[in-house]
């Protein structure tokens, strides 16, 4: 019997990632694990390692594979202690994002025992990305994902979550958002390619509205991860 088996979620910025993995994680018995929100709570410390990551998160560059890999064992680490066999794996957000991380991800992965049960991959049109982006505003305290015309929270302003006061994320400036995008073609798109060859990518149309994308994800997730003998399935 595998141990956990785990899903990854592929596509480029503001192609609804983060919402839908928060979504739909819980009615998988999936754990969201978003690197983009460890580093966001790593960099609120004030200590070298938050400085080293805001260096290169600020700009819209990639933190060096090397670190980012040690950040998500920690987090795969301490979900196992805390979650015992309440969760089946991980919905992996924004992990791997070259083939460094791929490669690296298939060899830790397999020293666990675990698999990648499925790889879905977010589909929308670049126009309608520029748009997500730039009304995207964010809760700095739970990490719930908000528009200001697409989902707006019932009070401006507002988590509708935790009530904490919502934010621009400090990279979703024109220069950084047009840099992260570059570097999702170049270097993240090709993985597409290496987890086709393995028959794990679902296509999914990510260019309809959130409801609507949510419930094809479910079936697709669903009907994939019962064919797949994990821990507490
Ligand atoms: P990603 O994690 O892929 O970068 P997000 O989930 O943060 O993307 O979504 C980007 C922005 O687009 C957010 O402001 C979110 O509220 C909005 N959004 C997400 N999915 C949709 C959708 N299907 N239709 C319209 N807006 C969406
Ligand atoms: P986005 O997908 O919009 O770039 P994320 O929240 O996923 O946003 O990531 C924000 C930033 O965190 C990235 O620009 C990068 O600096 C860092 N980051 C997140 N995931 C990784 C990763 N797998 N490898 C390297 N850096 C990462
Ligand atoms: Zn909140």
């Amino acid at each position: 019997m595998a141990g956990r088996c785990h899903v990854i979620v592929i596509g480029p910025q503001g192609s609804g990632k983060g919402t839908q993995a928060a979504r739909v994680a819980p009615l998988l018995r999936l754990v969201h694990v978003a690197t983009g929100d460890l580093f966001r709570q790593l960099m609120t410390r004030d200590d070298e390692l938050a400085r080293e990551v805001r260096s290169y998160y600020d700009r819209g560059a990639l933190v060096p594979d090397e670190l980012t890999l040690r950040v998500l064992l920690a987090r795969l680490d301490e979900l196992e202690r805390e979650q015992g066999d309440q969760y089946r794996g991980a919905l992996l957000d924004g992990y791997p994002r070259n083939l460094a991380q791929a490669e690296a991800l298939d060899r830790v992965l397999t020293e666990r025992g675990d698999v990648i049960a499925a790889v879905v991959h977010l589909v929308v049109p670049r126009e309608v990305l520029i748009e997500r982006l730039s009304g995207r505003l964010i809760c700095p305290t739970c990490g719930a994902t908000y528009h200001v015309r697409f989902s707006p929270p019932r009070v401006a302003g507002i988590c509708d979550h935790c009530g904490g006061a919502l934010m621009q994320r400090s990279d979703d400036t024109p220069e950084a958002i047009a840099r992260r995008l570059e570097t999702y073609e170049q270097q993240t798109a090709p993985l597409l390619d290496y987890y086709r060859a393995r028959d794990l990518v679902i296509d999914i149309d990510g260019n309809r509205p959130i409801d609507v994308v949510t419930r094809d994800l479910l079936v697709a997730l669903e009907s994939r991860l019962a064919h797949n003998p994990c821990r507490s399935s």
